[in-house]
């Protein structure tokens, strides 16, 4: 099968990452018999210096006629003084928006063979975890009706979502949870928030009617705070709002105490999604081959199984990814303490490479 992919490779490490993992997905498209075409457009800084704004119609227009997109990382201290509506930023949301994504997808798992860089207790570490938070990305909160008195001392936002909102980004986490172990947590705050009272609802009402075979349970979204830190291992997939996503997410991929290596995706109707690490553009070590690749790498291998259905060829990138860690080979992010040998970038993407051949 032919798949176009939009790379955008975006600022600082971007390039470098986002180049390694054309290599790896080279190889894999060999080794499966797959044709991936790739076009790079600029967003970002680079796009900013480039075609004096963040996000140029050329590469909007350009991700659109892909198959999928896959980001790097925008932003560096070189355009922190530009003005508010052309900081790089605005680029992933005015990716995000021409693209119609509204749902997050963030896994954050701990590899056997990092439980030390795990910041839980050992004994909750070494039970090991993978979860996922699907998160709802352009309702609720931070998109509600805000404003001021006419004193200016005092504010509101306000939360609003509808049916139609909470069912979208339920399916995408029903859909994820079946291909995962089918076990799906929803989260809220429905003891007091009557949008999560529609929540629950709504979710149930999908679960009982369409998605019988996943098992759904409901959490309070301070007792998921509580239990991603007390025993992330009873966790498959989470949903959840805009705003109990975003806080959430960060502290699932916290825990893992491993930045460089976590993925996500951005999706939306379509089968169209954009892929990229969590992490930032690092301008602390671009250019120095010190930027650990693995985060974008398995944002490639999310790509390949969520918006092409090639769960044989993600999977067959993320064995290669496990295998090289339990080797003990590590980029200086995520060295245990004293280590010496450890990988320059490049190496360590040559070290996915050899996995792949
Ligand atoms: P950051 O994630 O770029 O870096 C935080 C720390 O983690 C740094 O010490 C960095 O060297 C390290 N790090 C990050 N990724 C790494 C990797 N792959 N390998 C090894 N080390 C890695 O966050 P920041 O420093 O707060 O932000 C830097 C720039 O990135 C800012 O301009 C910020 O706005 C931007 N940013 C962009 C995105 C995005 O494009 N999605 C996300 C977050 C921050």
């Amino acid at each position: 099968m032919k798949y176009n992919i939009a790379l955008v490779p975006g600022d600082g490490i971007g390039p470098e990452i986002v180049g390694a993992t054309v290599e790896v997905l080279k190889i894999t498209a060999g080794k499966f018999g797959h044709d991936f075409a790739f076009n790079t457009y600029l967003a970002g800084g680079s796009a900013l210096d480039e075609f004096g704004v963040p996000l140029p119609q050329e590469t909007v227009d350009g991700c659109l006629a892909s198959d999928s997109v896959l980001l790097g990382a925008v932003g560096g201290p070189k355009w922190d003084a530009v003005p508010n509506h052309m900081r790089p930023e605005k680029a992933l949301l005015g990716l995000r928006k021409a693209l119609g994504l509204y749902t997050n997808l963030r896994p954050a798992a701990i590899q056997p063979a990092l439980a030390e860089a795990c910041v839980l207790r050992p004994d909750i570490a070494a039970k090991g975890f993978d979860l996922m938070i699907v998160r709802e990305l352009t309702g609720g909160i931070y998109f509600g009706d805000r404003g001021r008195n006419e004193a200016g001392d005092a504010a509101y936002d306000t939360e609003a979502y509808s049916v139609m909102e909470i069912e979208r980004v339920a399916r995408r986490a029903f859909e994820t949870a079946r291909r995962r172990k089918g076990h799906l947590t929803s989260v809220d705050k429905a003891n007091v928030l009557e949008t999560s009272r529609l929540w629950r609802e709504t979710v149930h009402r999908l679960g009982e009617t369409e998605y019988p075979d996943v098992r759904l349970d409901d959490m309070y979204v301070d007792n998921a705070a509580m239990q991603i830190i007390r025993d992330p291992s009873f966790f498959d997939v989470l949903v959840t709002s805009n705003m109990f996503g975003d806080i959430l997410s960060d502290e699932a991929s916290q825990v893992t105490g491993s930045i460089g290596l976590l993925a996500s995706a951005s999706l939306g109707d379509s089968s169209r999604g954009m892929y990229e690490p969590i992490h930032g553009s690092a301008p602390d070590i671009a250019g120095k081959d010190l930027a650990n690749p693995i985060a974008t790498v398995l944002s490639a291998a999310m790509m390949l199984r969520y918006s092409f259905d090639l769960a044989e060829e993600a999977d067959y990138i993320e064995k290669a990814v496990a295998d090289v860690l339990s080797e003990g080979w590590r980029t200086a992010d995520i060295k245990a303490p004293g280590q010496e040998d450890w990988l320059r970038g490049s190496e360590m993407r040559d070290k996915i490479l050899e996995k792949l051949v």
